[in-house]
């Protein structure tokens, strides 16, 4: 049988406890995931395309089945070019259904061969997004279970710094 591999795109502005459960979860279905880490100039990330790619090979350093790179442009082509027919994305509530569904759809036009695979995360997990866990960073609010403590560390280090500036 042919190796299974998924592609698991996003900005990763930082990786959270959701994201992690849901390569967790893929790494039961897929036998390689290959985390793709948005290079996103446009959204003004806290962290860059590089620290948000070692962030998470620190993580999963002990895990050979992940692999982790950063990418522009079409993710069809990202994934093709990386021999992966499918793309992996998490649902947490209907609020993000909308805007997967257009994406999903559109992906498929674009290259009919890629699938998209979709899971939810642990309940605990569903109304974690990055861009709160940065606002409560920010605000000084802890954020313990939410992200692995090295990435709390780091937010902490981040916002503190980048309070200091304004
Ligand atoms: P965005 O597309 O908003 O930049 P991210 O880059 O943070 O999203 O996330 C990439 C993928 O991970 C998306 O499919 C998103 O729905 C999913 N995701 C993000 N946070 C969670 C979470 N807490 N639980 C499950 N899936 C999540």
């Amino acid at each position: 049988m042919h190796n299974r591999k998924a592609v698991y795109p996003g900005s990763f502005d930082p990786i959270t406890n959701g994201h992690i459960d849901i390569i967790q979860r893929g790494l039961k279905i897929f036998d390689n995931i290959l985390i793709a880490v948005l290079e996103n100039p446009n959204k003004r990330p806290l962290f860059t395309t590089k620290e948000r790619v070692k962030m998470i090979q620190e993580i999963f350093s002990d895990q050979k089945n992940v692999e982790v790179k950063s990418f522009h442009g079409l993710l069809v082509r990202f994934a093709k070019e990386n021999n992966a027919k499918v793309v992996m994305r998490g649902l947490r509530a209907i609020s993000d259904f909308e805007y997967e569904f257009q994406l999903a759809l559109m992906n498929r036009k674009l290259d009919p061969e890629i699938e998209t695979f979709f899971m939810m995360p642990n309940v605990k997990y569903s109304f974690l997004s990055s861009n709160l866990v940065k606002e409560v960073s920010m605000l000084g609010g802890c954020l313990k279970g939410l992200v692995p403590e090295a990435i709390e560390a780091r937010l902490k280090n981040k916002t503190y710094n980048s309070y200091k500036k304004l």
